[in-house]
């Protein structure tokens, strides 16, 4: 009988570093690393004993770092803690990011400044750190951030949130442009609505919640699972000439 190849979307030999690894997307995105092979690391400000648990379930390789990505001094801690577990960091996904709803009106400098310090500057300085290490030893690697419907609509009352998303989907394209040379991929992923602590508030709003249901082809709101396919595709080896690509996993919401 046939047996297909699948070994270009292999993680088997892989480390690979996922920010906001206790839930939501980054929790999917461990389970699903782990489960075509690789060791990852998990970094977090809370415990990632579930998605460990989730992991270990299947006798995966999983390690968590505890670290608060709100400041980029962590990165040299988060740096020795990964390549202590594992050596050689592989993949970094930058995953980690937070939404403040509030009239653009009211937004303050300490909450604009959380969003795109978060979701912006430290995407910049954590892929710098790795990109650094991966030209000084020419192995390469990969990068996936993870963007945003709102990296090519507005959005209503999110106005940092849109700011740091759209920059996410440009710093996805600047990025490769410099690195694509040193056989490092930088893409990106951008989700559409998903069902995680990050959405809670508008699932919530019943007339919110209806009109965004009703704008998706697909009928329903994605899950963790749902990106699992394309991270491990950005990953692998069967993404070695996709670079500075934003995928979207919208259910069909840019389609419309
Ligand atoms: P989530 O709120 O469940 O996850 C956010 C993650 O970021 C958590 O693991 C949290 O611990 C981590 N985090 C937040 N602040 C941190 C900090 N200071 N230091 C370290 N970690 C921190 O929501 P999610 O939907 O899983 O979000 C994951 C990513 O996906 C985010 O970048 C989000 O913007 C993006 N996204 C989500 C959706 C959606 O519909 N849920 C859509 C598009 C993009």
């Amino acid at each position: 009988m046939f047996e297909p190849d699948l070994s270009m979307f292999s993680l088997v030999g892989k480390t690979a570093l996922v920010t906001g690894a206790n839930t939501g997307l980054g929790q999917g995105i461990c389970v699903a690393f782990a489960q075509a092979g690789a060791n990852v690391i998990g970094v977090a400000r809370r415990s990632c004993a579930e998605t460990a648990e989730k992991i270990a379930a299947f006798s995966g390789s999983f390690k968590e770092v505890i670290a608060d990505l709100s400041d980029s001094g962590v990165i040299p801690h988060i740096v020795e803690e990964a390549e202590k577990a594992f050596g050689r960091v592989d993949i970094l996904v930058n995953n980690a990011g937070i939404i403040k709803r509030c009239d653009a009106v009211d937004v303050t400098e300490e909450d604009w400044d959380a969003v795109i310090d978060l979701n912006e500057r430290m995407v910049f300085f954590l892929s710098q750190t790795f990109a650094k290490k991966w030209i000084a030893d020419g192995k390469g690697g990969k990068i996936i951030n993870i963007a945003s419907m709102l990296s090519y609509q507005g959005g209503i009352r999110v106005p940092a949130y849109t700011s740091s998303k759209s920059a996410v989907l440009g710093l996805t394209r600047a990025l490769a442009n410099e690195w694509a040379s040193h056989n490092i991929n930088v893409n990106a992923i951008a989700p559409g609505y998903m069902a995680t602590n990050n959405t809670s508030n508008l699932r919530s709003d019943d007339q919110r919640s209806a009109e965004i249901l009703g704008r998706i082809p697909a009928g329903r709101w994605g899950t963790p699972a749902d990106v699992a396919g394309a991270a491990v595709f950005l990953a692998s080896d069967a993404a070695a000439y996709v670079h500075g690509f934003t995928i979207a996993v919208d259910g069909g919401w840019l389609a419309r």
